[in-house]
């Protein structure tokens, strides 16, 4: 269903957003403009090329795919025209009119600021709108390979775009001409359009000729050979890096360059690079790799399983010389060349890190800190290669909490009589290393690990442990301090309240809350916290269990243990009543506020907040309109007995 008029149509409210960015923008390189239009000049001819495999008369009599650029710095205008698949009408709408780009929420909510926006462009650049920053008007002429007519689409930027049947277009392909605002007719002369196509654009594997307006012949710039067929010897790095930023739309230098040719069973060649920098889109859903797979420099699809997701982040391409050309979809997913490709480059890429990891620390801490997050999704989905992947996986712990531990660094240090790697679980990182659970472990020098990744909470239950040593989570069971010598300096060795007096306590603490817990008891990881929940023995960890529910993966529900600290004061005084068997109810107060607090320090809501705070409010009206002396010790005690406040 086509018109045959001139049409407007509006933006979609978020193109026109990001448009007004770009008119508006005052980003100090507008260059990377050309390589993106570029860019899709030599996507639309790799598509076509690709077509062209199952449907060769879509070529025609017009074989030779290239894009060619034409100045005119009299009228101050840039061409950029390929004989590529070219769009149909529909596709110039859908295309050119709406943000059909992948990642596209994060994008959204970048956008919402004006500052992330500008940093998204200068970090991811956003494709072909880029051409409003150079130019007051757009006008894309394109006529689709397989369609008799051709199509007009205009805008000059603001809300609105026009689309008309097109008496200029191509004969099969797509010209963008640029109207360049007079601040930039520089990128309508030639020898800039020459500097940029070479810096920026050299390694498109379709040839890029450039012509002045009024001259007969074009003249070639880039000749479309494919860097990666070319010995590595003879690439230089910066070569590397143009054709990197080229074909991930990136902007960084990457981490890590492999280029590697495989012979024997088969033959294929792999080049791919890790980014320094997360690209916006990283924790997409679809979790697509942006790997490209070539047959025999045949672009064939960029949607490959070349790479577990959890090396997504990885960019670049695979070439093979053996593969048929004519991969079907199914094909893609079940051929077993393919599969062996993909578990050679996984290896290969893993063997690398690691060698980063060992050889160049800071580079790698970048990577880290950027896909560690991703890295780990392995962890939990890759149990094969896991011993690989923990060798790369770089930990926070309270010994080091802004990152960067090994494991084998930690079993190094374990201390004696520590069987167990222990962790701390959360989602945020500073709640993590705040958690009451920790001071034990601190009280005994004994390291934990703080992962607050949302991925943490999955592997971590399922990774058998490493070197022999089980993952063990500090808020699970009972924690095995005992064993463990305190550290000697340990100047403040707090009094403890009597073992059966904290029985006593506990078992009428646990009848008050009998309802809420499985069990009260005494408790050996706590310093200066008065009491803490723990999931039971056996149980999973109670933060990984609040995950894990939230991700829709079930928790468990089962009632946690409240641990009661007998070196605290508090804990001391009320143990010391239980055991006269003085005021009941004043007990029973104690036990609620003990049990909301310890609830609250794990980042909860007391599950009665109503009542929490009725008692709160009570016991705080006892100490402050005039305690009687009975309940003199209580509002001494109610501090954390540290001092620290002096
Ligand atoms: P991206 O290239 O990342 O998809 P762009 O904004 O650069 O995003 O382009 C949007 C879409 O417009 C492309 O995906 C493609 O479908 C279409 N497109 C742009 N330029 C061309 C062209 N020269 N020939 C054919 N299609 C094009
Ligand atoms: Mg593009």
């Amino acid at each position: 269903m086509t018109t045959e008029h001139l049409e407007t149509r509006a933006f979609e409210a978020d193109v026109a957003r990001l448009l007004h960015l770009m008119v508006h923008s005052v980003y100090s390189t507008p260059d990377v403009f050309l390589r993106e239009l570029v860019s899709n000049a030599a996507d639309a001819c790799e598509k076509l090329r690709q077509s062209a495999l199952t449907e060769p008369a879509l070529l025609g009599d017009d074989p030779a795919l290239k894009i060619t650029i034409n100045v005119d710095p009299d009228a101050k205008r840039l061409v950029i025209e390929d004989n590529g698949i070219g769009m149909s009408r529909e596709e110039l709408i859908e295309n050119l009119g709406t943000m059909a780009r992948s990642g596209t929420e994060k994008f959204r909510q970048a956008l919402e600021e004006k500052d992330a926006g500008k940093a998204l462009i200068g970090q991811f650049g956003v494709g072909f709108y880029s051409a409003f920053m150079v130019a007051h008007e757009v006008v894309v002429d394109s006529h689709a390979a397989d369609h008799e007519s051709a199509w007009r689409w205009r805008s000059d930027g603001s809300g609105e775009f026009q689309i008309e049947p097109s008496d200029d277009a191509p004969r099969r392909g797509t010209r963008v001409t640029l109207m360049l605002r007079d601040e930039h007719t520089d990128y309508a002369d030639e020898a800039a359009v020459e500097r940029l196509i070479k810096h920026h654009s050299a390694h498109v594997p379709v040839p890029i000729v450039v012509r002045k307006a009024g001259e007969e012949t074009a003249r070639e710039l880039v000749d479309g050979t494919a860097l990666w067929a070319r010995p590595r010897s003879e690439i230089t790095e910066e070569e590397y890096t143009e054709f990197y930023r080229f074909t991930a739309g990136a902007f960084d230098t990457p981490a890590l360059t492999l280029h590697t040719r495989a012979e024997g069973r088969q033959e294929y060649t792999t080049l791919l690079f890790v980014p320094e920098m997360a690209p916006f889109d990283l924790f997409d859903p679809d979790r697509k790799g942006r790997m490209k797979l070539y047959v025999r420099r045949i672009f064939i699809t960029d949607d490959a399983p070349l790479l577990p997701g959890y090396l997504r982040f990885a960019r670049g391409l695979v070439d093979s010389e053996d593969l048929p050309l004519n991969l079907s979809r199914e094909m893609l997913q079940t051929n077993p060349m393919l599969a062996q490709i993909r578990s050679a480059t996984t290896k290969r890429l893993l063997t690398e890190l690691r060698k980063l990891a060992d050889n160049k620390p800071e580079t790698y801490a970048k990577v880290w800190e950027a896909f560690g997050a991703v890295i780990k999704e392995g962890l939990y989905e890759d149990a094969e290669r896991r011993d690989e992947l923990f060798a790369i996986t770089r930990f926070a712990t309270t010994k080091a909490p802004e990152g960067g531990r090994t494991l084998a660094e930690y079993i190094a240090d374990m201390k004696e009589n520590q069987t167990a790697i222990y962790y701390v679980v959360g989602e945020d990182p500073e709640r993590v290393a705040a958690s009451p659970h920790l001071e034990g472990f601190a009280a005994r020098d004994v390291e934990v690990l703080l992962l607050s990744d949302p991925v943490d909470a999955f592997w971590v239950r399922t990774a058998l442990g490493y070197e022999g040593k089980p993952f063990k989570s500090v808020t699970q069971g009972s924690a095995d301090l005992d064993a463990i010598a305190k550290k000697h300096n340990d100047h403040q060795v707090p009094e403890e309240a009597k073992a059966s007096d904290v029985a006593t306590l506990s078992a009428l603490v646990k009848q008050t809350i009998a309802d809420r817990v499985s069990d009260v008891r005494a408790s050996s990881r706590l310093a200066t916290s008065a009491a803490c929940l723990v999931a039971p023995d056996g149980g999973y960890d109670r933060q990984m269990e609040k995950i894990v529910s939230r991700h829709g993966k079930g928790g468990f529900g089962v009632k946690p243990i409240l641990e009661l600290n007998p070196g605290h004061p508090l804990i001391r005084t009320l143990a010391a009543r239980a055991a006269n068997g003085g005021s009941a109810d004043k007990i029973a107060d104690a036990a609620w506020l003990l049990l909301g607090s310890a609830e609250i320090l794990d980042g909860e809501t007391p599950s009665d907040p109503a009542a929490f705070n009725a008692r709160l409010l009570s016991v705080m009206g006892q100490i402050f309109t005039g305690p009687g002396p009975s309940d003199h010790a209580d509002h001494i005690s109610v501090g954390d007995g540290s001092g620290a406040d002096a």
